[in-house]
């Protein structure tokens, strides 16, 4: 999956995901990445957030959602981020996934579900204070 948060200089806010989808998936099957508050979710006046990781797992969480919610109470990205992954994790301890999220005052954070075989997560920002894109990493928790 791709996700990506956009914040435009007027502040509006959109997010989104493309993805071939899961591996051996049965013909029609959706995922979670089209499904608001799953895949990805907006909300100009708070942030966005996007999932990436095992769709059919994670759409029962509505994690961009639980994201977005957590911002918009004040939590920073990172903290939001997490409080996704934990909630997944809870249930399903081993399941494969990551999460983008940023605020509309321009934090930003990610978070993801330590496995043996996935320990940390690159993902790309760019902003006003950044000359291009660039590449931070965030270590699963
Ligand atoms: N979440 C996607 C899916 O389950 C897969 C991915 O993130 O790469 O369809």
């Amino acid at each position: 999956t791709i996700g990506m948060i956009v914040i435009n200089q007027a502040g509006q806010v959109a997010a989104g995901t493309s993805t071939n989808g899961a591996r051996h998936k049965v013909p029609g099957r959706v995922g979670d990445s089209p499904i608001a508050g799953a895949g990805a979710y907006a909300d100009s006046t708070v942030g966005g957030a996007a999932a990436t990781g095992d769709g059919d797992i994670m759409m029962r969480f509505l994690p961009s959602y639980l994201a977005v919610e957590q911002m918009r109470a004040g939590i920073d990205p990172s903290t939001a981020c997490r409080t996704a992954i934990t909630r997944i994790k809870k249930y399903f301890p081993g399941f494969f996934g990551a999460i983008v999220c940023a605020n509309t005052t321009g934090s930003y954070g990610a978070a993801c579900n330590k496995l043996p075989e996935f320990s940390k997560f690159p993902f790309m920002v760019f902003n006003k204070n950044s000359n291009g894109p660039i590449k931070e990493t965030v270590d699963c928790i």
